[in-house]
């Protein structure tokens, strides 16, 4: 694949001839026969009967599809129902389609974990936040990144095998609320397959990055997003969206996964009354909502985040959003239960069909989402065990249902809040503070949690042995209001919360601190319904969690750590630096019989005392990956291309423009760039600006005219030119950069030759 540089909205630039060669994955329906390789997995005595006894993972010898090619994504129904049978891949973002992050691997263990050292990472070319947690499977890595680009590595080398970039519109970003990421991509029959920000499904060839086919699957017109996970059940590729903060109205969507045609469509809340609607639950839910507002300006209930499939049952669970706008007196003037907002709901997978669905914040008006991560479990009870769903979503309760019928086994406070003092267990309902309904009493009221959420999108981990479920909790509040009127406002928020009269509150004595308190690792027992112990954090903020049948559970924080912990009592054993912060979740796999340990690190900006040390990404988002006794090092420093220090690996797109464009590229680039980012490119000591030769927008051209002319990076410090610079202008300057960047790159490889 070394011809291979790079894939552009699906175009593969390839040698000559090889352009259109396509691998046998391409075509065939690929099962993982080849030679299968029993690898033996000894595990600690408890977590092994516990195991044996917990029937999601009774197969601990994995058969390993040795012969299959890399990046053959040759993943199949079955081999994706046993995923658990196979730990040496990490097949899908929640480990396995139950989604318990937990990984029967157990050669890096509480022993040898001290050892535990870089392999390989790789420099991410955005600065965004990096949410994603790697999938892999045949010998390659994938990963999404921020706005929606996809990366394939090698994972005994960690060389790029392609990458690829949807060119979403940068300008979508306004329509998303909480950045423009992406949480992880799925594989499927030799495919790859992400959901993009501005609403695409694609498909993507898992060996070469090339564009199968790709569909929209939201109005182009609406504010919608996507950042979550596609689910592939069964041949169908399951994508909700995310803008309940604007004006849109919550669905899940289930495309074929071979073609993308649409097989179904469950919406969550219902629309325009005076039309038939879509599903019969609709007219039951209807029924929960007053007035005319919520249809049009769209309710709500986006399916942005959790779901998890049980194969047993073969039921898919979906989480709901928040209600469009949060203000449930404008929402749904009278109250009402407005479903389906803050539900579980239990699907048929390959019809839609609704099955239960259990509401956790009636007429929700706080922004609880209940679209938090999913699980299905199996629990051990006194009485025996119970196949369970749980979440632990926004309003802080930790809730367990009966995953066939949906009935509430417990829900507990995990973190102290003050919009409810319990869940009546004969009701299945919240017994609210009445203070906190701020649109019934007219008065402005900080409750616990806030808008984020005691627990967020970040993933909390099962361990089947200690019967733990670790969550990563924030504990925050939020000062909520009604407006004194509320209008549309067609292009951004419309929360219908007036948050700067509630701030005031904060200014009175025996006032709750402003905001965001404090945040841990909770270990919780979901059977007592009760805290076991916390890992408390240096630095607030939440980061996603792995846990191992080596008693461990892995996380990354905010400060700028990747650690390692016991499962059983929350002791740190290990930690490396990641120089950013982390916020998603690692996934853990074996190479040659090795298990590595892989983690995408970099969200918003810098830990504290943290310097950059990546050329392509101000706040050092990288893919990091661990194992026992790796050698690599992060550099220490950001690389220049100066006597004496660090090589980076410079790669630029082919110069194809003419002399002329290269030459008024240059000109131009004297008078604009230069003073910042140094003369004839090369930044000088006197630099305030990166080394453009290694700017991650130089292959994308749609890229490079928003950040120039249109300001896209005003917000780091690039000020757009507008009108001052053509757009001819401006792909000239770009023309002189790349240039100047193969200039960079032909004078690395000499001095490479022996
Ligand atoms: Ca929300």
């Amino acid at each position: 694949m070394a011809g291979v540089r790079r894939s552009l909205a699906g175009e593969v630039n390839r040698p000559p001839g090889q352009r259109n060669r396509e691998h046998p994955a391409d075509r065939r329906n690929i099962s993982p026969k080849g030679c299968p390789v029993r690898i033996h997995l000894p595990l600690p005595q408890a977590v092994s009967a516990l195991l044996v006894a917990t029937s999601a993972y009774v197969a601990l010898n994995a058969q390993v599809p040795s012969s299959s090619p890399v990046g053959a994504a040759a993943v199949s129904h079955d081999r994706l129902v046993k995923a658990h049978a196979e730990p040496a891949s990490w097949m899908t973002t929640g480990g396995t389609l139950q989604e318990p992050r937990f990984s029967p691997l157990d050669q890096i263990g509480e022993q040898t974990v001290p050892n535990l050292k870089l392999a390989w990472f790789k420099d991410i070319d955005t600065e965004r936040g990096q949410e994603a947690t790697p999938v892999v499977v045949d010998g390659a890595m994938y990963v999404s990144t921020a706005w929606s680009m996809v990366k394939a590595y090698d994972v005994r080398t960690g060389a790029v095998l392609w990458e690829y970039d949807p060119d979403v519109a940068r300008a979508k970003a306004a329509d998303a609320c909480c950045d423009v990421v992406n949480r992880g991509v799925a594989v499927w029959n030799g495919k790859v397959y992400l959901g993009a920000l501005d609403g695409r499904l694609i498909a993507l060839d898992g060996r070469s990055g090339r564009e199968v086919w790709s569909v929209q699957t939201t109005d182009t017109a609406a504010p919608y997003t996507i950042t979550g996970v596609p689910r592939i059940i069964k041949g169908n590729v399951i994508i909700g969206n995310g803008g309940s903060e604007y004006r849109v109205r919550g669905y899940v969507t289930a495309y074929d996964a071979e073609t993308g045609r649409q097989v179904w469509r469950w919406w969550t809340v219902p629309g325009d009354p005076s039309r038939p609607y879509e599903q019969p639950e609709l007219a039951r839910a209807a029924r929960t909502w007053r007035g005319d507002a919520y249809w049009k300006i769209g309710g709500g209930g986006t399916v942005w985040d959790g779901m998890a499939y049980d194969p047993e049952l073969d039921t898919i669970y979906v989480g709901t959003g928040n209600g469009n706008p949060w203000n449930q007196g404008i929402r749904s003037p009278g109250g009402g239960d407005n479903l389906f907002l803050a539900s579980i709901v239990a699907l048929d997978p390959g019809t839609g069909r609704y099955k239960w669905h259990y509401q956790t914040t009636p007429g929700e008006s706080w922004d609880y989402t209940a679209t938090q991560p999913i699980m299905v479990a199996d629990l051990v009870y006194p009485r025996g065990r119970r196949r369970v769903v749980m979440q632990a979503p926004k309003n802080g309760f930790f809730y367990v249902l009966d995953a066939k019928t949906g009935q509430l086994l417990s829900a507990e406070k995990f973190s102290p809040l003050t919009w409810a003092t319990h869940v009546d267990m004969r009701t299945g309902r919240p017994v609210e503070v009445d203070s906190a309904r701020y649109e019934i009493t007219q008065r402005p009221v900080i409750v616990a949690p806030g808008a984020l959420g005691m627990h967020n999108w970040h993933p909390m981990a099962f361990h089947p042995g200690t019967g733990l479920v670790y969550v990563p909790v924030t504990v925050n509040n939020a000062a909520y209001a009604a407006p004194k009127a509320f209008t549309l406002n067609p292009q951004g928020f419309n929360t219908a919360v007036d948050f700067a009269s509630g701030a005031a509150l904060y200014d009175q004595p025996g006032a709750p601190a402003r905001g965001n308190v404090e945040s841990y690792i909770l270990a919780w027992d979901p059977v007592k319904g009760k805290e076991a112990w916390r890992i408390k954090n240096d630095v607030y903020g939440a980061s996603g969690l792995l846990a191992t049948a080596g008693n461990l559970i892995f996380s990354g924080n905010h400060k700028g750590e990747f650690s390692a912990y016991r499962a059983t009592d929350g002791v740190r054993l290990w930690t490396a630096p990641t120089q950013a912060r982390v916020v998603a979740a690692p996934a853990t796999f074996m190479v040659d019989g090795q298990q590595h340990v892989a983690i995408l690190v970099g969200a918003r900006g810098l830990p504290d005392g943290q310097t950059r040390t990546n050329p392509l990404s101000a706040n050092n988002s990288r893919v990091l990956v661990f194992k026992l006794g790796g050698t690599a090092m992060l550099p220490s420093a950001m690389p220049t291309t100066g006597a004496g220090a660090p090589r980076i690996r410079i790669n630029p797109p082919l110069a194809t423009a003419s002399n002329e464009a290269v030459i008024a590229g240059e000109q131009a680039y004297a008078a604009n760039c230069a003073v910042c980012h140094g003369a004839t490119a090369i930044p000088g000591a006197g630099s305030i600006a990166p080394d453009l030769r290694y700017s991650g927008l130089l292959p994308i051209r749609n890229g490079w005219n928003p950040t120039v002319r249109d300001g896209d990076r005003a917000q780091r410090g690039m000020p757009g030119f507008g009108a001052r610079l053509s757009q001819e202008t401006t792909d000239a300057i770009l023309a002189y950069v790349i240039k100047r960047a193969n200039d960079e790159k032909a004078e690395q490889s000499a001095q490479q030759r022996p």
